[in-house]
């Protein structure tokens, strides 16, 4: 009698021990899943930062560093295919193929490198700098809105837990070849961000001011409606630009805009005139990036 109560008992808290290991199994699960969610958003994570000083939040005690200096290189994407027609030229320059992107990626991730976003280098003071040094910074941007973004890039970018911002010209959305808004939103909910590319993909240089409203201004409210969230990032068509568009894109709330400039962006950039590096599958990272 006594020992089959021993027994119980010890059935008991045999059960009671593999009940709380599961439920703390599945908390770390979902933690990790969230994690994997705002992994381009962690705060702490640290680059190629040349200069800091510490400055005290007057919020609370923590001290964190304010980044004065750093260099942080914009990639620039348009498709991610596997393409060989050697009658387009230009078709086979702007495919970098799902393997050597995914390639590509695995080697960000081997050299320490992390996605940001482009709204992070309005004020890099988010990033704490006392945290891991070997860390890098690389923002990843696809131009255009193909159809691949979703199909190709999208599912990679997931799987090395990396961010970016796909720059959407919203008339062609929902045609062949292109994202259409489901998969936008799919997308946006995953941590993906989006940016302007105007309504039809002209160079703005040549229009005037009734045409160049409608290709910033539609376009901007068009997909901030879609999504449900600001846009703050642009970028110019053919990488056409001057004053008087930079101009229109500060006055309706744009914060930053990519060019087709080969370089990498550092303190110094002017946020309106964002220098990229242009990808392709020739591209040697350990090459441009150094
Ligand atoms: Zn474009």
């Amino acid at each position: 009698m006594q020992k089959s109560r021993r027994e119980n008992r010890r059935i008991f808290t045999g059960g009671l021990l593999f009940l709380s290991t599961l439920v703390i199994l599945l908390t770390a699960i979902f933690a990790n899943q969230d994690q994997i969610k705002i992994a381009a958003n962690i705060p702490n994570c640290q680059g190629q930062i040349l200069s800091a000083e510490t400055e005290n939040k007057e919020s609370n005690n923590q001290e964190k560093k304010k980044i004065n200096e750093y260099q942080v290189p914009i990639l620039m994407y348009h498709y991610i295919r596997d393409y060989d027609n050697h009658d387009d030229r230009i078709g086979i320059n702007l495919s970098v193929s799902p393997e050597i992107f995914a390639k590509q990626l695995e080697w960000l991730r081997d050299n320490n490198y992390q996605t940001i976003n482009l709204d992070d280098i309005i004020d890099m003071r988010s990033f704490d700098s006392t945290q891991d040094q070997n860390h890098k910074f690389v923002i990843l941007t696809f131009d255009d809105g193909y159809i691949d973004a979703f199909a190709n890039a999208f599912p990679t970018l997931k799987k090395y837990r990396f961010s970016g911002t796909f720059y959407i010209t919203s008339d062609f959305i929902g045609h062949e070849n292109y994202l259409s808004w489901g998969m936008i939103k799919r997308m946006n909910k995953s941590g993906m961000k989006f940016g302007g590319h105007t309504m039809t993909h002209p160079d703005l240089t040549n229009l005037d001011d009734e045409q160049l409203s409608r290709e910033i201004v539609d376009n901007k409210m068009i997909i901030e409606n879609q999504i449900e969230k600001p846009i703050t990032d642009f970028c110019y068509p053919s990488g056409q630009y001057n004053d008087r568009i930079m101009n229109k894109l500060k006055e309706v709330g744009y914060k930053t805009a990519t060019t087709t400039h080969h370089g990498i962006t550092n303190q110094n950039s002017d946020k309106f005139q964002l220098p990229r590096i242009r990808m392709t599958n020739n591209t040697k990272l350990e090459q441009v990036l150094k």
